[in-house]
């Protein structure tokens, strides 16, 4: 069973992790967080017996910063690490400057603290992912993000990134994180669909933790898109959505602070507003 590297962003537990895989060319990570948890991974990876550099792949689910931040950091500092991501997240890799400049507009004032520095990765490190990387099957998993990937392994873990939603373990509340500007609520279904079919063990989350109910999860994952978005697409202000979300952590026992760092309810109704707007 694998376990998070907890990256303690901003000081809080289970808001942000990344997994350690041994693959068929060795260590790799599943996604990095943010350069400001760097010396939390390096924590986490001594924690193993590993140093960075004996890291040889990095696997990304997609390019937002709480997922793929330290990318440019981490390869500057080991000029041998891999960057794996799909073909529309490689050219944000190589050029981030599109990329800090939307999370800048997103974040404001707060982008520094939270993201710290976005460096761009040669492009000579970065690898468009196939049907197969290092040995892992690789499929598009795209809703809450178009350039979402998903990695499945062997032992029937399934790294899903955000397409299988927030989940602070052991907690059972799954909670879709829907940002701007790329949340899909038919194309997410889809997705959910294909996660199904593959039919993984156990599904590896960011924000936070191993799910080992999957099947249970990812139904739970599909009825609250359908509930947000028709909520958000029957009126509802940010205000009353905010409400909405967090009477719902509430009702569930949920620790609304860790949601509120993991996915801030702000984020997600400002992504489905849009959706709905573009409808
Ligand atoms: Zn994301």
């Amino acid at each position: 069973m694998p376990e998070p590297i907890e990256l303690h962003h901003q000081g809080v537990e289970r808001s942000i992790g990344c997994y350690l895989l041994d693959t068929d060319d060795g260590p790799a990570l599943f996604d990095c967080g943010p350069s400001t948890t760097i010396a939390a991974l390096k924590v986490g990876l001594a924690a193993e017996g590993l140093r960075l550099v004996d890291i040889r792949h990095l696997l990304l689910s997609h390019i937002h910063l709480d997922h793929a931040g330290a990318a440019g950091a981490l390869v500057r500092e080991h000029p041998a690490l891999q960057v794996h991501v799909s073909e529309i997240g490689a050219p944000h890799l190589v050029d981030p400057s599109r990329l800090e400049r939307s999370a800048r507009r997103l974040y404001g004032d707060s982008f520094d603290t939270l993201w710290g520095e976005l460096t761009p990765v040669p492009e000579a490190n970065v690898h468009v992912v196939g049907d197969v990387v290092v040995g892992l099957a690789c499929f598009p998993t795209p809703g809450h993000a178009t350039h979402h990937v998903s990695y499945l392994d062997d032992d029937g873990t399934l790294y899903a990134g955000d397409a299988a939603g927030v989940r602070i373990q052991p907690g059972r509340y799954v909670m879709p994180p829907t940002p701007p500007p790329d949340f899909d609520l038919e194309a997410w279904q889809r997705t959910i669909d294909e996660m199904d079919r593959r039919a993984p063990e156990r599904l590896a989350l960011i924000h936070f933790g191993v799910a080992d109910d999957p099947q249970r999860h990812l139904a739970d994952l599909r009825l609250e898109l359908f509930d947000w978005a028709e909520f958000v697409q029957g009126g509802a202000s940010e205000e009353e959505f905010i409400a909405y979300g967090r009477a719902e952590l509430a009702d569930a026992g949920e620790d609304v602070a860790v949601y509120d760092v993991a996915m801030p309810l702000w984020q997600s109704y400002r992504g489905l507003a849009r959706w709905a707007e573009t409808r």
